[in-house]
């Protein structure tokens, strides 16, 4: 059984962990940079090391320091989070290599859903829908990448194998700007992921993001737990999620989520994760799978009173799923905010010292969050402060309990985009459900 858990993260999500070990009776270890010694979940922990210096490249990124901290500290299993060091094969594989329980996948895994090319070749081998595409990466032809975004059919989007964060993609809306958009993104894939492979996909142009979320153990059995939509973004990032999606019945649920477990089980996979979709006029079009847990985990913990972060250690742990798919029920509706620290007017992050802090609360609301009275967040790392996720039977209520929670934090010191959510939570097309991922965009665009 595993004893002690290194948590290789900072922030609410280290919190997160924290609180899940301490219900499993796991002793916790916290690292943290030295910008990071007050952070909540560092006070809280059994142990902690200090792993250097504020920059990430040096603390959370730092390999060598990590294993260190885990060797001095007797530490049984590593979890990564999400973020950092989360979807790095190499730093998983290191960490198994030294006699350390990864709480994730296997490396051979991360490694295939982070090359988008193998990740798709993988998905159609099990059946998952995919978006209409080069089925591999383009070459160098120029007459057959001509031929191929014919038979799709534009607009087409270029896409790099190794990309991430919203980078290395570019939509290309005629034949006259195809091949110089190919050799453009081949050039910044190379530079910026040191892997120059594109590949070539149908652009959807009015889709949702609908995510599917799994859990998979080592005794060959997956089970999904609903889908999440994440469709209000701004530049690729989630800003506000919901589990279930607006419109989306029992029946297609039930399709699309048992597909992924089946996935699961065919390619052996390990842990929490999650499948990514475009969804559009009624299909699913799979886009890549994240394999961690993620920032808006809790809706679907508040839908599914499954503990996703408990599943994740206890299938590290090598035990049996806690359920089977027919104990999974969809209950009410969830809805998270992702508090930033940032301008709400112009997104610059806002750093600082908060000087007064009220958590909101009453029935259905949840706070993941790791800031406190006089705590000062760092300009170091990402701006996320915490996230506020509130339930309720129906989406109404669900939306009314947030509009509460949101009119009752208070976050003094420092600028939050809190009046940016209250703005999206009294927008009659959010309200009414169902928006696609560029609504936020252009609504943004529009009040400038
Ligand atoms: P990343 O790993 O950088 O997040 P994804 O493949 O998940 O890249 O795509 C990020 C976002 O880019 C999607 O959420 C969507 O907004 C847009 N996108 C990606 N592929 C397509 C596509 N084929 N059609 C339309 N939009 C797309």
């Amino acid at each position: 059984m595993i004893d002690k858990i290194l948590i290789a993260n900072r922030g609410e999500i280290a919190l997160r962990i924290l609180r899940a070990c301490r219900e499993l009776d796991i002793k916790t270890v916290a690292v943290h940079s030295e910008a990071d010694r007050d952070l909540k979940h560092v006070r809280l922990a059994d142990e902690s090391v200090c792993i250097g210096p504020n920059s990430s490249a040096e603390s959370y990124l730092n390999v060598p320091a990590l294993i260190s901290a885990a060797e001095i500290t007797d530490t049984v299993a590593i979890h990564p989070g999400y973020g950092f060091l989360s979807e790095n094969a190499e730093f998983a594989e290191r960490v198994e290599e030294c006699g350390f329980i990864f709480i994730g996948p296997r490396p051979d895994t991360i490694r295939t859903m982070g090359d988008k090319v193998a990740a798709i070749a993988a998905m159609k081998k099990t059946g998952v829908p995919c978006v209409p595409g080069s089925d591999g990466p383009l070459g160098t032809d120029d007459a057959t990448n001509s031929r191929l975004a014919r038979e799709i059919g534009y607009p087409i989007i270029i896409k790099a194998a190794g990309g991430g964060g919203g980078r290395g993609m570019r939509v290309v809306h005629s034949e006259a700007a195809l091949h110089n958009a190919i050799s453009l993104t081949k050039a910044e894939a190379g530079a910026a992921f040191k892997n120059d492979m594109v590949y070539m996909e149908k652009f959807l142009e009015n889709p949702r993001h609908i995510e599917i979320q799994v859990l998979s153990d080592t005794h060959g059995s997956a089970i999904h737990l609903a889908e999440r939509d994440c469709s209000m973004q701004r530049r690729h990032q989630k800003v506000i999620e919901e589990a279930p999606a607006p419109g989306i019945t029992e029946e297609v649920r039930k399709r699309i989520g048992e597909r992924c477990a089946r996935a699961c089980e065919d390619i052996g996979y390990r842990g929490a994760g999650t499948f990514e979709f475009l969804y559009q006029d009624g299909e699913f079009y799979f886009i890549e799978m994240n394999t961690r847990v993620q920032v808006e985990h809790p809706v679907t913990e508040l839908i599914t009173g499954v503990d996703i972060v408990r599943e994740q250690i206890l299938i590290a742990a090598g035990e049996r799923l806690s359920y089977k798919q027919s104990d999974i029920r969809i209950n009410g509706h969830a809805m998270e905010c992702r508090l930033n620290a940032e301008d709400p007017n112009n997104f610059m992050p806002s750093p600082g010292t908060i000087n007064n802090y009220h958590a909101p609360g009453g029935p259905g609301i949840r706070v993941d969050t790791h800031i406190y009275n006089g705590y000062r967040v760092p300009p170091y790392y990402d701006s996320m402060i915490g996230k506020l996720i509130a339930h309720g039977t129906t989406r109404d209520i669900a939306i009314a309990r947030m509009r509460n929670a949101l009119s009752e934090v208070v976050i003094d010191g420092i600028k939050t985009n809190v009046p940016l959510h209250q703005e999206l939570f009294r927008d009659a097309a959010f309200q009414a459900g169902g928006t696609n991922i560029h609504y936020l965009e252009k609504k943004l665009e529009e009040k400038k």
